[in-house]
């Protein structure tokens, strides 16, 4: 069975086919510039290459490609379109609508669309692609959302509500939502399976640190706080986000700088984060670097994030009267050694014995890191949300049958 990952953005498109018989790869690639010009890049598994300037005034154009580029150019890897089963999405909001993986109904798609306010950068953009993906496939390929709100959908009430007027949830939705929720979900089962346990029985923090990081108590296989809330801003320090501040001093700098509210949401999730901290940069590498020649305030950058990561470990550990496991993964989590290490040396009060050793050289691989007799086990896992997001599509298209 061979399925298509799409994870669409406002101007790019990221594909993945996958043969879901052994869950290889098969090509994966890029559309992006929609909107603006267009370019696609495209891999097989056999290392044929695409990477050309396009025309892609919107994603029609761009999926129009894509099928042209699977099925027609040098670098095809179909006869034709009707060999993918389905096509499995990735939707980044689906708010208290979606609590699990959907099938795609023109229904689904306005749903969607209509939970734009609460993800103005990214369900518009889905809505698109959903429905620019419905005029390029064959009408009787099944189209599957799968949702990075989902997983957390079982927080309970006391974790996802603000102390705001209650009138803020019933009219306005505002609440804790969380994100990453794929990720969090892949990874923390992955964990179970190399530790050789049953989810049910663990209890798990899941510490996903990228560009955008979140971390999530996982507790029997299910999250029960995160911490993105209402948005992907919320949390420990990121790359260009703030992470959690007093919302007072928001009402405060926009009063100084003399911004309107969209522009204070810039100032806070772009501008902001190891990028506003270090004035450097917002990639972790540059700020390592920079650290380690000795500049301060990328020092305190790298400081912020280990701080905030260590104290949603203990308030998670707390929350769950215990703890097995703290996994890391994402870009930072899987790479970063010294992060790692960082963050899990003076933790044995809480029962992590760190592996320095072990934790070292890792690069994108499943591992554990904490020592044999520690009694909370840590390791890196790393994450796949695509591999999910295809998984969920084959059940779901499996089921129907
Ligand atoms: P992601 O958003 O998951 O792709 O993660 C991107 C982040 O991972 C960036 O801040 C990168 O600097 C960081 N990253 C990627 N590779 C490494 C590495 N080898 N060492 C440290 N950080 C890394």
């Amino acid at each position: 069975m061979k399925i298509l990952v799409i994870n669409a953005g406002s101007s790019s498109l990221k594909y993945q086919l996958l043969n879901m018989d052994d869950e290889s790869v098969i090509a994966k690639g890029n559309c992006d510039r929609i909107g603006i010009g267009g370019h696609i890049k495209h891999t097989t598994f056999d290392g044929r290459t695409i990477d050309e300037d396009c025309d892609f005034p919107t994603h029609t154009e761009a999926f129009e490609k894509l099928v042209e580029v699977l099925t027609k150019s040098d670098a095809a890897v179909l006869n034709s379109m009707d060999e993918i089963s389905a096509v499995g999405h990735r939707i980044v909001q689906g708010a208290e609508v979606f609590d699990k993986t959907t099938l795609v109904t023109d229904e689904v798609i306005q749903q969607i669309d209509d939970l734009s306010e609460l993800a103005p950068v990214h369900n518009h953009p889905h809505a698109l692609a959903l429905r620019a993906c419905k005029k390029v496939i064959p009408e009787t390929t099944p189209q599957v959302v799968v949702f990075d709100t989902a997983f957390h959908q079982t927080m309970p009430e006391k974790a996802f509500m603000y102390g705001l007027p209650f009138e803020c949830y019933e009219k306005f939705h505002v609440r804790k939502y969380g994100f990453h929720g794929t990720s969090h979900r892949f990874v923390s089962q992955a964990l179970a399976e190399a530790m050789g346990k049953d989810i049910k029985d663990l209890k798990i923090v899941s510490c996903h640190l990228g560009n955008g990081s979140s971390i999530t108590a996982v507790e029997g296989g299910k999250s029960i706080d995160t911490s993105m809330g209402f948005t992907p801003l919320d949390g420990v320090i990121m790359g260009t986000r703030c992470g959690a501040v007093d919302a007072s001093a928001v009402t405060f700098v926009a009063k100084k700088l003399g911004l309107s509210a969209g522009e204070m949401s810039e100032y806070m999730n772009k501008k902001s984060g190891f990028l506003g901290v270090s004035g450097i940069s917002s990639d972790n590498r540059d700020i390592s670097a920079a650290a380690q020649e000795g500049n301060k305030r990328a020092i305190l950058a790298g400081e912020m994030l280990r701080y905030e990561i260590k104290k949603y470990i203990g308030s998670y550990a707390a929350v769950m009267n215990g703890l097995d496991a703290v996994l890391f993964t994402g870009g930072i989590g899987e790479n970063s050694d010294d992060l790692r290490a960082d963050v899990c040396h003076d933790m044995e009060y809480l029962g992590i014995k760190f592996d320095d050793n072990a934790n070292k050289g890792l690069r994108g691989k499943l591992a554990k890191i904490s020592a044999p007799d520690s009694k909370v086990e840590v390791w890196v896992v790393p994450t796949n949300e695509e591999l999910l997001i295809a998984r969920d599509t084959k059940a779901l298209v499996e089921s129907m049958k």
